[in-house]
């Protein structure tokens, strides 16, 4: 097989006109107003709130704070149930704020929290759910919300994937208390770094103003031990900006998606995930899982071929946050978490990748299974 000479990342940021940025940066430097609530950040909370169809948002400077002051703002105490299957942030902000995670096993088909498994996992130090939408997926929303009215626990879903997914015509941030979308670089969408929270209870957002500024309510009181999480004028502006391609860009994710589909569907060994009923997809990931008796390769093995041909995959989520070395929890229960954490490849996938270099990683991955 020839080897491409470009090299194929997993992802790849969008980036807008130049020009049109700068005509941003002109309103900056004339305003000179760089951060704490400016123009372009309240010009951008109230288009990303139309554009995700939710009615109450809060922008913050990254994901990772958005969640860490959901669960400030919730109060949680105790135990925390979640998903090892999850980026460090998730599990992360539970421990960063006291709380012990409780982690539960995963579907195989969607690879969220199993919802079915969550009530055995309950405890009178329960508090909350912490789920996570992963690959943009949604967790199976309507489980989780009756065990959090049976419990009486706080719900908060990591969005960090889920940018732009509908559910039944929903904005998917309309579920739980909370749901935190990031706006990360790497993400379907981003203003560089930058998160967003939804939430329900409309009283919540001068918690959340204040949470992300220090705990200040006006120049001389100081209401509660706050961070730093506050998203700036140049980050508002990339978002505003990049609204404008969201479309575009999810519709050429989809066109990618359907040419991997079509493409790997009939390869043995390699398993597809599929499109959801009743959901609109973003299409931010391409996840496969590998299985080594029928392919004939591990995924490590698959992963480290690949490279030779220039192709740079993700094992993502490998491995389980519960399995990190800084936690060490018991993860012998997690049975299909560990499964699919060991067996999961997520290729490349970017609006920009052209569907012969989709075709050249999906030649190259038949390639390695015939031989
Ligand atoms: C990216 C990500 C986060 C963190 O978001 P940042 O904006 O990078 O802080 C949290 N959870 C998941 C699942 C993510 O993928």
């Amino acid at each position: 097989m020839e080897i491409n000479s470009h090299k194929i990342t997993v992802t790849k940021p969008f980036l807008p006109p130049k020009e049109e940025f700068n005509k941003y940066t002109d309103i900056i430097w004339e305003s000179k107003w760089l951060t704490n609530n400016g123009p372009l950040h309240d010009e951008f909370e109230e288009k990303v709130s139309n554009y995700l169809k939710i009615g109450n948002a809060c922008l913050f400077s990254n994901g990772h704070l958005a969640l860490d002051i959901a669960i400030k703002a919730l109060e949680l105490k105790g135990e925390v149930i979640t998903t090892p299957f999850t980026f460090a942030s998730t599990t992360h902000a539970i421990t960063m704020n006291g709380l012990t995670p409780i982690f539960c096993d995963i579907e195989l088909e969607t690879f969220n929290i199993d919802a079915n498994k969550i009530t055995d996992l309950i405890t009178d130090k329960t508090s909350a759910i912490l789920a996570v939408h992963v690959f943009g997926n949604p967790c199976n929303i309507i489980k989780i919300e009756q065990i959090a009215n049976e419990y009486n626990l706080k719900v908060i879903y990591d969005a960090a994937h889920a940018f732009g997914v509908e559910l039944y015509g929903n904005g998917i941030g309309n579920y739980g208390d909370f749901s935190m979308f990031s706006l990360h670089a790497t993400k379907v969408f981003h203003s560089i770094e930058g998160g967003i929270l939804s939430f329900k209870e409309s009283e919540l957002k001068p918690i959340l103003s204040k949470y992300k500024n220090f705990g200040i309510a006006d120049e001389e009181n100081v209401e509660l031990v706050g961070l730093n999480a506050k998203m700036n004028e140049f980050q508002a502006a990339m978002g505003l900006l990049n609204l404008k391609y969201i479309e575009e860009q999810i519709e050429k994710r989809k066109k990618i998606t359907n040419k991997y589909r079509e493409l790997l569907n009939d390869v043995e060994g390699i398993r597809l995930v599929e499109d959801m009923e009743n959901v609109k997809h973003n299409y931010s990931y391409f996840p496969v899982t590998i299985d080594e008796k029928k392919f004939g390769l591990n995924r490590d093995k698959l992963y480290e071929r690949l490279k030779e041909f220039n192709i740079f995959t993700r094992k993502y989520f490998y491995p389980l946050t519960s399995d990190f070395k800084c936690y060490n929890f018991d993860s012998r229960n997690l049975i299909n978490a560990k499964l699919v954490s060991d067996n999961i490849l997520t290729l490349p996938i970017y609006s920009e990748l052209t569907l012969d270099d989709v075709e050249y990683i999906s030649d190259i991955i038949y390639h390695l299974y015939s031989n």
